[in-house]
């Protein structure tokens, strides 16, 4: 089986539209509002030869109303854990950091696997963005991308490849 890279992370941010980047095609859902039931989408993709499985974690965040939103989303980075390679933790640069996102953090530093942050929604390198708050993370210096607009999504994915 091909090393399985997650991406994991809040609703809206952009989880969906960077799994369709990355691999190429339009099959993960992309929605202007969260809460859309889905499954997991896993979908092969190649980078530099090397050769991975993309899933898009974000579809079950609102399967049932047993638990709550934040929950579920840590259930999401739970299982990224087990099953992942390599973890993408996806921040939204223009909402900058909430309190989920931190919760999901400290969960994820808790792992020996690699994680790399992601700041989407970066379509304007001047500086303007308030991303010096993602280093409190402690996950290190976010990848700033445009998933959207396809900007520097190479350079995650030569991060990605150094991993597998
Ligand atoms: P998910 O819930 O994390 O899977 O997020 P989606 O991929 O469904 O995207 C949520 C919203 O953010 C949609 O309206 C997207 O069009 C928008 N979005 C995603 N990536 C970008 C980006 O790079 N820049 C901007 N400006 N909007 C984005
Ligand atoms: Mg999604």
């Amino acid at each position: 089986a091909k090393p399985i890279v997650a991406i994991v992370g809040r609703p809206n941010v952009g989880k969906s539209t960077l799994f369709n980047r990355i691999a190429g095609s339009r099959i993960a859902i992309v929605e202007d509002k969260p809460g859309v039931t889905r499954d997991r989408i896993y979908k092969d993709a190649v980078w530099l030869d090397k050769e991975f499985t993309l899933v898009d974690t974000g579809g079950i965040e609102f399967r049932d109303d047993k638990g709550s939103m934040s929950d579920l989303i840590l259930q999401q980075a739970r299982l990224a854990i087990e099953e992942a390679e390599v973890i993408l933790f996806v921040v939204d640069a223009r909402s900058g950091l909430t309190a989920t996102d931190e919760e999901v953090a400290r969960m994820l530093r808790n792992t020996k696997k690699p994680v790399i942050l992601v700041a989407n929604k970066v379509e304007d390198f001047t500086g303007n963005m308030d991303v010096y708050d993602f280093y409190r993370l402690g996950l290190g210096d976010p990848i700033m991308v445009s998933a959207s607009h396809g900007l520097n999504v190479g350079d995650l994915l030569d991060e990605v490849v150094k991993h597998l």
